[in-house]
Parts: structure tokens; C-alpha cells; sequence
């Protein structure tokens, strides 16, 4: 299924969907008492855990910026894009670099119907349906073919994804397979649940029992995920001290602690 397809699409509103989660955490209306479920288990676990939705999003922005105003990058594959909210991955990249393309997949298909009604897409930016562990049927699919050219550099992004891969779903192998189809130069920008000990394994259970994912890893763990990529400054940090657009604080919040990311370059 593509943007350019119209289909009817239906979702199972009975089981909770990670993308109607993360976007009721940010603010969104369109959760079901499914989702509702997960929320109120969730912020029983950790009563402001909306905010590590709202450091991730912000995080992604502000790693978007630094792509394509810093790096300049003009390729993005969004793996795991989520539903669209205020700012999104094509907005940031176009104002910057106005030519940009940016292909965006997730495997909910309820991203897919609202980015149609909600975003201003245009040529240059695609949305498909895919299940990312499938790199080779996403890096096959037309429409990313269309709008990536594989030998200039990509910006790969998995953001706020790879802790909704299991262990055995191998998650490492998953980053491999993208990293190995597009060039030296490109770059890999990951967000992810730290592990950090009793708090955040209070988190990560009511994530596996009520949603079925969300790995909180250790920093070892995450840092193997950038699959010896070269991390450009600041490193994986908190979210929070990720090239911040303001001051902030050196100690930070126990939900600031838990979410670290950082952008790398294949050399
Ligand atoms: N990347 C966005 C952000 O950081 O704001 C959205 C993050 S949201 C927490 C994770 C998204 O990954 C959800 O929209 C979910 O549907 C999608 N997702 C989860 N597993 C996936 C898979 N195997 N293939 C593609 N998308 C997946």
C-alpha cells in the first residue's frame, strides 16, 4: 500500500497500537480504551512517563536539524515514523533543505490514513505501510526507490523503534541491514529506553505486560545498536543534554535519565 493507493483501512481498535499510545502521550485524541488501559498502567508505573514521549519528539527535531542543517543531508528513512503530530521529520528537512526526500514507514496502517488527511505531503515525501523488519522488502518497495537514490548518503533514522524490538527479533541485525545498503557518510540516529535499574524495571514491565513491547537496554546494549558508527557530539547521552536549543540543568528528572539517543556517521 502506498500514498498513492487509496485503500480502506481498518485498524483493530481492541488491541492497543503503539503509535495511538506514544501519540496520546503527546497530546493526541485519537486513543481507544485500549490504549486508555496501557496509558493508566503506565503512569501508575511512572506518573509523568508522557514526558519521555514529549524528550523523544522534541529530540527528534531537534536530531532532524542537526541532519540536514549541520550534516546536510537531503535522504531520510524514517523507520517506525509514528502518527503525524506538530512537527514533523519532511517539515523540519524541507525548510532546510528544500529538495529533501523523506520516506516514511511504520507498520500501523493508521499512520498511513492520517498522514494522508493530516500532512501536506508533496513529491518528495512518501509514507508506507511496512513492517521494518523486513529490510529488504522496505528497501525494495517502489516508493522508496522512487525517492532514495542508495548512493548518496541517507539519513537512517530509528527513533523511539528499536525498544519495541524484542531481543530475539534482532534488533542489531535490523540496524545491519539498512546500514549496508546505503553509503559512507550516511548517518544513523537512534532514541531508546535506558535501562537503569529498579525505576526503569518497574517501566519496562507495565510496557511488556500491557503494550507487549518497549526494552528498557543498558548503555552498552544501545551503544552495540550503532554498529561501530562514529557518534558525532555530544555521544549517547539523555535526551535532555542532546544538543540542547536551551540551558539545562546537570541533574536531571528520574524520566530524563531513561531515554538516551545520539546521531552517527558510517565511515
Ligand atoms: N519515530 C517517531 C517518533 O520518535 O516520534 C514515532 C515513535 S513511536 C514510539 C514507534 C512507532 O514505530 C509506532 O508508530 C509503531 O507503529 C512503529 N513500529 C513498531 N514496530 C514496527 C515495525 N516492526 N515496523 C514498522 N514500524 C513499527
Amino acid at each position: 500500500m502506498t500514498n498513492s493507493e487509496s485503500a480502506h483501512v481498518e485498524f483493530d481498535v481492541t488491541k492497543p497500537s503503539i503509535s495511538r499510545v506514544y501519540d496520546a502521550m503527546l497530546g493526541g485524541k485519537d486513543y481507544y480504551p485500549s490504549d486508555e488501559r496501557v496509558l493508566d498502567h503506565l503512569r501508575e508505573a511512572m506518573p509523568d512517563v508522557y514526558e519521555l514521549a514529549k524528550l523523544n519528539r522534541a529530540a527528534l527535531n531537534r536530531g532532524v536539524r542537526y541532519l540536514a542543517g549541520t550534516a546536510g543531508l537531503t535522504q531520510y528513512l524514517d523507520l517506525g515514523a509514528g502518527l503525524p503530530t506538530m512537527e514533523n521529520t519532511h517539515q523540519v528537512a524541507q525548510e532546510l533543505q528544500p529538495d529533501a526526500s523523506v520516506i516514511y514507514v511504520d507498520n500501523d496502517p493508521i499512520v498511513l490514513a492520517h498522514a494522508r488527511a493530516l500532512m501536506s505531503l508533496n513529491g518528495r515525501t512518501g509514507v508506507i505501510t511496512a513492517d521494518l523488519r523486513d529490510p529488504e522488502g522496505v528497501l525494495a518497495h517502489p516508493d522508496v526507490q522512487r525517492l532514495i537514490d542508495f548512493s548518496q548518503p541517507v539519513a537512517v533514522m530509528l527513533v523511539g523503534m528499536l525498544h519495541h524490538l524484542h531481543d530475539d527479533e534482532d534488533p542489531e541485525g535490523v540496524v545491519d541491514a539498512y546500514l549496508d545498503a546505503v553509503p559512507v557518510g550516511s548517518h544513523l540516529f537512534i532514541t531508546h529506553f535506558l535501562h537503569t535499574g529498579e525505576e526503569s524495571r518497574a517501566l519496562e514491565k507495565s510496557f511488556l505486560e500491557f503494550l507487549g513491547t518497549g526494552r528498557f537496554r543498558t548503555y552498552d546494549e544501545i551503544i552495540r545498536l550503532f554498529r561501530g558508527c562514529e557518534l558525532v557530539e555530544p555521544g549517547l547521552v539523555p535526551l535532555s543534554h542532546w544538543r540542547p536549543d536551551g540551558i539545562v540543568r546537570d541533574k536531571l528528572t528520574l524520566v530524563e535519565e531513561i531515554i538516551v539517543g545520539g546521531i552517527a556517521v558510517k565511515s
